[in-house]
């Protein structure tokens, strides 16, 4: 995609800031890049369940949940973590099959691993959000990561509320970013006022991010959901021709798509999801680490009403509807359209 970023600002220090190499945040750097190469080895052909609300739940997503779960309590022993998946499906005679899966790609990290190990490592996902806890969805976009397309691991800690540390990696992204590799593969990390950050997935020095200068919606490039049943397009086709927007929307999996915009390469995401399910509540593990990658590199992220997303309200966005995120400067505008011509 076209790149438009403003220049990099010549009072702030270029080298890379001290908050990279707190001891947590190199552990999850170091597990998220562990847990994306288990994504690689398992991608292919991966076995998956269908779960209640029929979306997809595959071997990758249970035994990255297992290996971070564990590399975070070890890191952060009295962290509490808030993730996606449980154990539940995978115990019992049904459960067997995908079981023994699971546990064969964890003992591809932790050698010594049995069945009960791991569904206590995936348990440990079940702690209860409150003023300091973690939030992990270890495969979003599980649909994107099964047919090639974008998926993300990803990981923030939420404090009162708000997202303090992001980080994400994106086994199959390619940014056009100077400095980082040309090959698919990146990791991003933010913190609350530190900037948002990023590197390859097998190394090389910590880039910073930022989000693109174009102010002129005509210009806007914008992404959206690749699925149907997450989008609302009836209405985002009267939202983008509402803003004048040219360019038409294009499809990505997964917070990939916040990176992207972190990274000055799209400049507008609106998610909101179609009538019949208008009820639905963002989950907080699919909004966190992307929402502070964009805002710490200069756009903004809120409900498309313009509030802030609430991360303390539970395991859903209870108190948001939709997600608008922006370059920033495209976000007055966006909010003004979305005012005239936003469904309820
Ligand atoms: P995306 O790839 O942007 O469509 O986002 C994928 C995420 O959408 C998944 O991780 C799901 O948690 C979430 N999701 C599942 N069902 C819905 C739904 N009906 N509306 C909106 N998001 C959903
Ligand atoms: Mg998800």
């Amino acid at each position: 995609m076209k790149s438009k970023t403003p220049p990099l600002d010549a009072s702030r220090p270029l080298e890379e800031p001290t908050f990279l190499s707190d001891p947590p945040l190199v552990e999850a750097v170091a597990g998220l890049r562990e847990a994306a190469g288990l994504c690689s080895r398992i991608r292919a052909d991966a076995p998956f369940q269908t779960k209640s609300d029929s979306s997809p739940v595959t071997v990758a997503d249970f035994a990255v949940q297992a290996v971070l779960a564990r590399r975070l309590a070890q890191a952060v022993p009295d962290s509490v973590l808030v993730a996606e998946e449980d154990s539940r499906s995978l115990r019992g005679e049904a459960g067997r099959p995908m079981m023994t899966e699971v546990t064969r790609h964890v003992r591809s990290v932790f050698p010594g691993a049995t069945a009960e190990d791991v569904q206590r490592w995936i348990d440990l996902g079940r702690g209860e959000p409150g003023t300091d806890f973690w939030t992990l969805d270890p495969v979003d976009g599980t649909k994107g990561f099964r047919r090639g397309g974008q998926y993300v691991i990803a990981l923030a800690r939420i404090l009162h509320g708000r997202v303090a540390l992001a980080v994400l990696a994106c086994p199959a992204l390619s940014l056009a970013v100077p400095g980082l590799a040309a090959e698919p593969g990146v990791l991003a990390v933010a913190a609350h006022g530190e900037g948002t950050w990023a590197c390859g997935m097998s190394g090389g020095s910590w880039v910073r991010l930022r989000a693109s200068a174009v102010d002129d919606p005509k210009e806007a490039r914008c992404l959206r959901s690749v699925e149907g049943a997450h989008t609302d397009e009836d209405w985002l086709s009267r939202i983008v021709s509402d803003l004048g927007i040219m360019p038409a929307p294009a499809r990505m999996d997964s917070q990939a798509k916040y990176l992207v915009v972190a990274a000055g390469e799209a400049d507008v995401i609106f998610r909101l999801v179609p009538p019949a399910d208008r009820r639905h509540r963002e989950w907080i593990w699919d909004q966190a680490a992307g929402a502070l990658l964009v805002e710490e590199a200069g756009g903004r992220v809120t409900d498309l009403e313009g509030r802030p997303l609430d991360f303390g309200a539970g395991r859903r966005l209870e108190h948001n509807f939709g997600v608008l995120a922006t370059n920033g400067r495209l976000h007055d505008a966006a909010l003004a359209t979305l005012r005239r011509v936003l469904p309820r």
